[in-house]
């Protein structure tokens, strides 16, 4: 074999269930084809940044294929902000590529460790899901190595089918080796945020549906811990780029300068329980009371708006060797006192989480895998412990009950048998996957897991 191949653990952002697999750095398509046909029962999955939170990267006893062993911008049109890049690129790296030039990615999750090859196979979302939909939406063509080794070109006008299977099909359709993204223009690379504290969930989820048309980024971190009155306590931020004139008179020299800071890493040795209920109460009630209640117009940096969490790399090792999951789902508008009656069981049970995080999404797209659907998304990371299988359980009824789902990106721990109520298209997807992959080769630990081929 012509390509250099390392058996490595391999878990994801959670650290929850490390499995062991063949990492193959290939570096070009064909390279790529020639682990995809190698692959033997074990099959083969593509690899990004890790960034997904439980085991949808990671495929014990069989391949993965290194995603940043294929990074780098090939392309670039200024003049309608397109640009073509291999599939490992980071979201980090098309941010200072394009920054500078006025444009920004159409979409960003809460970090920018995110390659491009994971953005298209979660079709992730942003604080921008009701304005401009989710990842896929902005890809105007991609190339995948199907399970034939074969180099397809997939757009969403001349193969809609593959195109739309491969978006949100965690990497199950084949191997990613490019992609052309429309970026966004922007005047600046500040952002003009307005905060909003609310006492309570009622108030914020009322101050979301009211105002969040008139902004293109909304989030709202709540405070899970909070009880009786002050049940789901939130700070709310909502923003915009703001203009090029508007930050030069603000005293910018350089309206679209981008220099993001990094802290150092915290080291692997934190015992599991350091993040437990009493400092998670004590940073949120700190965080809370650090918000202003009311602020308008105030600008800040893309990595302050966006991605805060990427100052402190690896900060999930805070957690400890034990790990920790994060369970998002989404509901539809409908269904808003399922995600008050959510909030207020999980604040009641003990859970604790440092990141509770609220959003509206607007309708979805094409993807019959995709996650996003119009309505209310609540992501949460939560230190494991013992009880909290079953409670999650239950919630996850009360999901598909209100006709919602989870993010696969982001799961652990789903009972299979939920996931066709969940994702309701998934036969026709595997119908499109199968064609793609007529052999089986593409296999991970979330579709063994999941059952999902
Ligand atoms: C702090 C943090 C915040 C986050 N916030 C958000 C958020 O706001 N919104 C959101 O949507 N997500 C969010 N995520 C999740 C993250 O955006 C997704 O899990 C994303 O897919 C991770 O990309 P990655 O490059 O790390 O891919 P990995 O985690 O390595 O892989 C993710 C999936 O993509 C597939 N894949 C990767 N590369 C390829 C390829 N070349 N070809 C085919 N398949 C491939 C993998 O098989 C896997 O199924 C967050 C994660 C973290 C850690």
């Amino acid at each position: 074999m012509n390509v250099p191949v390392e058996r490595r653990l391999l878990a994801g952002w959670g650290r929850t269930a490390p499995t062991e697999a063949d990492v193959a750095l290939a570096v070009t398509n064909e390279q790529v084809a020639e682990i995809v046909m190698a692959a033997g029962t074990r099959g083969v999955v593509g690899r990004g940044l890790g960034r997904g939170y439980g085991d949808c990267a990671q495929n014990s006893g069989g391949f993965v294929l290194d995603g940043p062993s294929r990074s780098g911008i090939t392309d670039i049109d200024l003049a309608t902000g397109e640009v073509t890049a291999l599939a490992g690129t980071s979201i980090d790296e098309l941010i200072r590529w394009m920054v500078p030039f006025g444009y920004f990615v159409p979409v960003t999750p809460g970090t920018r460790q995110v390659t491009v090859g994971g953005a298209i196979a979660a079709d992730i979302h942003g604080k921008n899901h009701h304005v401009k939909g989710s990842w896929g939406n902005h890809v105007s063509s991609m190339r995948l190595v199907d399970g034939r080794g074969e180099v397809r070109d997939l757009s969403p006008s001349a193969t809609p089918s593959e195109f739309w299977a491969t978006v949100g099909g965690m990497g199950l359709t084949g191997v990613i080796v490019d992609a052309t993204i429309k970026m966004t223009p922007i005047g600046s690379s500040l952002v003009s945020v307005d905060t909003d504290r609310a006492a309570n969930l009622d108030e914020v989820m009322r101050l979301m549906v009211e105002g969040d048309a008139d902004y293109d980024y909304s989030v709202a971190w709540i405070d899970l811990i909070a009880k009786g009155s002050a049940m789901g306590r939130s700070i709310l931020q909502r923003g915009q780029f703001a203009d090029r004139a508007t930050v030069v008179a603000g005293g910018a020299s350089d309206p679209l300068a981008y220099a993001p800071h990094k802290l150092p890493s915290p080291p692997d040795v934190f015992p599991s329980g350091l993040l437990n209920r009493a400092s998670i109460k004590a940073f949120n009630e700190l965080w809370f009371r650090m918000a202003p209640v009311r602020r308008r117009d105030e600008l800040q940096s893309i990595e302050k708006f966006f991605h805060p969490l990427d100052m402190v790399d690896a900060w999930n090792r805070l957690y400890g060797p034990r790990g920790f999951l994060q369970w998002q789902f989404v509901v539809p508008d409908s269904a808003g006192e399922m995600v008050r009656s959510t909030v207020e069981r999980l604040s009641k049970s003990g859970v604790s989480s440092f990141l509770a995080v609220l959003k509206r999404f607007g309708p979805g797209n094409d993807s019959p895998l995709s996650f996003p659907s119009a309505g209310w998304t609540l992501a949460l990371d939560i230190p494991i412990l013992p009880e909290l299988g079953r409670l999650l359980d239950d919630l996850d009824d009360d999901v598909v009950g209100a006709g919602g789902r989870i993010y696969l990106a982001k799961d652990s721990r789903v009972r299979p048998e939920l996931i066709p109520a969940m994702y309701p298209r998934l036969d026709e997807w595997r119908r499109v996957r199968d064609k793609l992959d007529p052999e089986g080769r593409f296999h991970s630990d979330l579709s063994r897991r999941l059952h999902l081929i």
